[in-house]
């Protein structure tokens, strides 16, 4: 994709970059449960919740670390039983995506947090797909669900989801790798994703977020991942930089939940340009919006202001998601053409 030359008068990229179309790449259903949501949902199924009301359940969100993070999650999740719930769930994330102006989205679920709390994999699935057909009919949003493995468990835990989703496996595009990364590298499921790949399955994971450009290397060489989550400390390996670059491998980047997590002191060391500048196929992305202080535009907003990206990079960063999506060819250069009839329209 060539980058066109636009004339952007600074004072107008804020609302262009809010306005451009955009897709969105790397983001969990379950790390969108807004504490409102998480006490509605619990009221009306009769979960006892350990915080007395919103207000606590929200200061709680101001977690201090992954162990923090993973504790509030997990007690959200907990309200999700029926196959109604996870359909609001994700109904909540895309009207808020629309708002947005995210046109695709791919979204992340996790269904063994849910199967391993008595949940059949038939109620997640049902619910969350219901919602991405309505998307499209009702928001113009185009959705998908990628299936995650819950890297910190076994492979045989992920054969075992792998076997109850597959009378599903038309209401998922691919499967993912998240959860903890250090100490447990992608060739931990190298078994599981051969058989992913042999199924016609898309096939990611996350690589490089805190864990070493090594498993990066692996996610690319062993799993035969066709986009890297995060990615951000590629930029250690030179050579490996220049094999994204090259293979032209997506990096799906989300910059709030880097600075959440502490993977850059502030947003202003954020390596983003870096990545862009090398020619990288980057993302932006809002990885758990929930709890991570913001959904796509606010990444974006935040981002910008605190790195000095120009509305060339605004450009490059919504082409390459399109360029990162699993959509066909025609659909991409539709995204293309609205994304440039939107910076014409913002051109000085
Ligand atoms: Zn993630």
């Amino acid at each position: 994709m060539i980058a066109h030359e636009f004339n952007i008068p600074a004072e107008r990229l804020p609302a262009l970059l809010c306005a451009m179309p955009k897709a969105e790449l790397h983001m969990h259903i379950e790390g969108s449960l807004e504490p409102e949501l998480i006490f509605a949902l619990a009221q009306r199924n009769g979960v006892a919740l350990p915080y007395a009301d919103v207000e606590a359940l929200r200061r709680a969100y101001a977690f201090t670390n992954l162990q923090s993070f993973l504790d509030i999650y997990y007690a959200g999740a907990s309200v999700l039983l029926k196959e109604q719930d996870f359909y609001d769930m994700a109904w909540a994330y895309l009207e808020r995506a629309a708002a947005d102006n995210v046109v695709r989205t791919e979204m992340f679920f996790d269904p063994q947090t849910h199967t391993a709390r008595g949940v059949d994999i038939q109620v997640v699935i049902e619910g969350l797909h219901r919602a991405c057909v309505d998307a499209e009919a009702k928001l113009g949003v185009s959705a998908a669900l990628i299936l995650c493995f819950l890297r910190h468990l076994s492979e045989e835990e992920a054969f075992e989801t792998l076997e109850q989703a597959l009378p599903y496996a038309t209401k998922f595009i691919g499967v993912g790798l998240d959860s903890s990364e250090v100490g447990h590298p992608p060739e931990k499921f190298a078994k599981v994703f051969a058989r992913c790949r042999e199924l016609g399955l898309h096939l990611v994971a996350h690589a490089g977020e805190e864990g070493p450009p090594a498993y990066v290397w692996s996610a690319l060489d062993v799993l035969k991942v066709e986009r890297v989550d995060h990615g951000v400390q590629s930029a250690k390996d030179p050579v490996l930089m220049a094999r994204l670059a090259k293979d032209r491998i997506p990096l799906t980047v989300c910059p709030l939940s880097n600075l959440k997590l502490c993977v850059f002191p502030d947003l202003k060391q954020h390596n983003l340009k870096t990545l862009l500048d090398a020619g990288l196929v980057a993302t932006v992305n809002s990885d758990d919006p929930a709890y991570f202080g913001g959904y796509m535009n606010e990444n974006f907003l935040q981002t910008f202001a605190a790195t000095g990206l120009t509305a060339q990079h605004a450009w490059q960063l919504a082409a390459n998601s399109f360029e990162g999506s699993f959509i066909d060819d025609a659909a991409k250069a539709r995204y293309i053409d609205r994304l440039n009839e939107t910076f014409a329209r913002f051109a000085g």
